[in-house]
């Protein structure tokens, strides 16, 4: 099934896109039966599941991590994972950026952008972003490579499409502000119940879980 779920997203993604399997609570056997069959870009939201998972799994397996991090947790994240893709303040970028120079390596990071109405939703207002941007170089350990959103939590397309169309033409802006960011090219919106949407409106990166893996208990 896994194998049926992944091959159905795949047609149906344009080239250019890639496809993030988001594995979060489902048991090592799913994630070796998508392994199986070719992935091995998996996502995780919760620090120690993906330290747990990742020691364990083959190695050529690259890890984003998703989830909303404490800066206490990012010694279970940092091993693994070769981008952040859910940094929604400056503090935590402010302590990636030391933990990286601690170590001498590099990291490729997504500033995660507030979308949506919800009042609880992650993620950051454009200003705040755009601080860290003009910022960039007191950051010489992170690597900034685009932004990640997520829509509002609604059945009603139309929303969902201006909460993407938002954060695409903010990309653009972005892109066009700040051209000394070389590798500021990413935009990872989508997921399972949206990514058609996202896909219209410039992702670069869909984050599927339950589209490929079924429902999360
Ligand atoms: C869980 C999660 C996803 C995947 O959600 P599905 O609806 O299962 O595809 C994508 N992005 C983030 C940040 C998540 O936490």
């Amino acid at each position: 099934m896994i194998n049926e779920n992944l091959q159905e997203v795949r047609n149906a993604l344009p080239q250019g896109v890639a496809l993030v399997a988001v594995s979060k609570f489902k048991p090592s056997e799913d994630i070796l039966e998508a392994y199986a069959a070719g992935q091995r870009l998996f996502a995780e939201s919760r620090p120690q599941e993906l330290a747990e998972k990742a020691a364990a799994l083959p190695k050529d397996i690259e890890w984003h991590f998703i989830g909303h991090l404490q800066t206490n947790k990012l010694k279970m994240v940092l091993p693994y994972a070769t981008m952040i893709q859910s940094v929604d303040s400056r503090h935590l970028l402010d302590a990636i950026e030391k933990a990286c120079a601690a170590e001498g390596r590099c990291i490729d990071v997504l500033l995660e952008m507030h979308l949506g109405a919800e009042e609880t939703k992650q993620g950051m207002p454009e200003e705040e972003i755009m601080d860290i941007l003009f910022d960039a170089e007191n950051y010489p350990h992170i690597r900034f490579r685009g932004l990640m959103g997520m829509a509002t939590n609604t059945p009603d397309a139309a929303t969902v499409e201006a909460d993407f169309s938002r954060i695409d033409s903010y990309m653009a802006y972005l892109v066009d502000t700040f051209p000394e960011l070389e590798s500021f090219d990413q935009l990872s919106i989508g997921m399972s119940g949206d990514w058609p949407i996202a896909v219209r409106n410039g992702s670069t990166m869909v984050r599927i879980g339950t589209a490929i893996f079924g429902n999360r208990n």
